[in-house]
C-alpha cells in the first residue's frame, strides 16, 4: 500500500509539474514562432533577403515546432483528462485491434491471441485501454529487433486471499486478466523497479519517452485494477493487468442481439 501512495503521489506530482511547464513552455514557444514569423516576414518586405539569416529563422521555425509538438505531448499526458468508462468485453476489443497491431508490430512479430469463453465483462475507457494495449505492444516490439512472438491472453480470474495478502494495495475478487507477452530481451531486476516511473526509459532520444508504461499504471488505477510486471534477462517479459469484473453486467457495447447469455453467477 505504501508502495502505491509513493507511486500515486510521484504520478499525480509529475502531473502536475509536467503541466504546468508544459503550459507555460507552450505559451513562451507561441510568442517565439510568431516573433519569427514577423522577422522572417520584415525581411522579405524590406527586400534584404540574406540566404544565410532566411536559413537560420527557418531553422529556429522548425526547432520551435518540434518543442511545441512535444510540449503538446507531454500536456496529453499530464491533463487529467475524464475517463470514459464502458462495460466491454476484452477479448472483442482485441479482435478489433488486429489491424492496427498488425500494422504497429511490423512483419517480424508473430501475434497470437488467446481468447477464453464467457469472459466476463469490465467496466473501463476503451479508448484509453486501446491506448494501453498498444503502448505494451510497442514495448514489446521494441524489445525484440530480431524479431519474435507476441502473446496476448486475456482469461477470467480469481484473486484470492493469499495473493491479496502479498500484493498489499490488492483487494481479493474477480477479475478479467490481460496478460501480454514478448520473447524479447526481457529487463534485469534493478531495472524492474523503475519501468513505471515517468520518464524512465532506456531508449534513445526521440524513440522513447519513458511515459508508455507510466500510462498503463494510472489507468489501470484509475479503474480500480492492478498491473504487475515479470520479466527475464534474454527471455522475456509479460505484463499482466487485472481489472475488477464488471458484476451487473449489460450488452456490451457493439454485442449484437440474440447472442448466447453471459454466464450468470
Ligand atoms: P518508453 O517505452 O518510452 O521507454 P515505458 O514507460 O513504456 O517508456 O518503458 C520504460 C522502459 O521499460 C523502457 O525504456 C524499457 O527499458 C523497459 N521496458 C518496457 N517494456 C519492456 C519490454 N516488454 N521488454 C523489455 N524492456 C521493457
Amino acid at each position: 500500500a505504501e508502495e502505491a501512495l509513493r507511486q500515486a503521489q510521484k504520478m499525480e506530482a509529475v502531473g502536475q509539474l509536467t503541466g504546468g511547464i508544459a503550459h507555460d513552455f507552450n505559451n513562451l514557444l507561441t510568442v517565439i514562432a510568431g516573433n519569427i514569423d514577423m522577422a522572417t516576414r520584415a525581411i522579405g518586405d524590406a527586400g534584404e533577403g540574406n540566404p544565410r539569416v532566411t536559413r537560420a529563422l527557418e531553422g529556429a521555425q522548425k526547432g520551435a515546432q518540434r518543442a511545441a509538438s512535444l510540449t503538446q505531448r507531454l500536456l496529453a499526458f499530464a491533463r487529467r483528462q475524464p475517463l470514459h468508462p464502458k462495460p466491454i468485453r476484452m477479448d472483442r476489443l482485441i479482435r478489433g485491434m488486429s489491424d492496427l497491431l498488425d500494422r504497429s508490430l511490423g512483419e517480424r512479430v508473430e501475434i497470437e491471441f488467446v481468447g477464453a469463453p464467457g469472459l466476463w465483462q469490465v467496466e473501463v475507457d476503451p479508448n484509453e485501454l486501446e491506448s494501453v494495449i498498444v503502448n505494451l505492444a510497442v514495448n514489446a516490439r521494441d524489445a525484440m529487433p530480431d524479431g519474435g512472438k507476441l502473446t496476448i491472453e486475456v482469461s477470467n480470474a480469481r484473486l484470492d486471499e493469499g495473493y491479496a495478502a502479498r500484493h498489499a494495495e490488492v483487494a481479493p475478487g474477480q477479475y478479467v486478466m490481460l496478460a501480454i507477452s514478448d520473447t524479447g530481451t526481457g529487463m534485469p531486476p534493478e531495472l524492474l523497479d523503475k519501468v513505471f516511473e515517468p520518464f524512465f526509459t532506456t531508449k534513445e532520444v526521440g524513440k522513447g519517452t519513458g511515459l508508455g508504461l507510466s500510462m498503463v499504471y494510472g489507468l489501470v488505477k484509475q479503474s480500480g485494477g492492478h498491473v504487475k510486471i515479470y520479466s527475464e534477462q534474454d527471455r522475456g517479459t509479460t505484463v499482466k493487468i487485472y481489472l475488477p469484473r464488471l458484476l451487473d453486467e449489460t450488452e456490451a457495447d457493439g454485442d449484437e442481439g440474440g447472442e448466447e447469455a453471459l454466464e450468470e453467477s
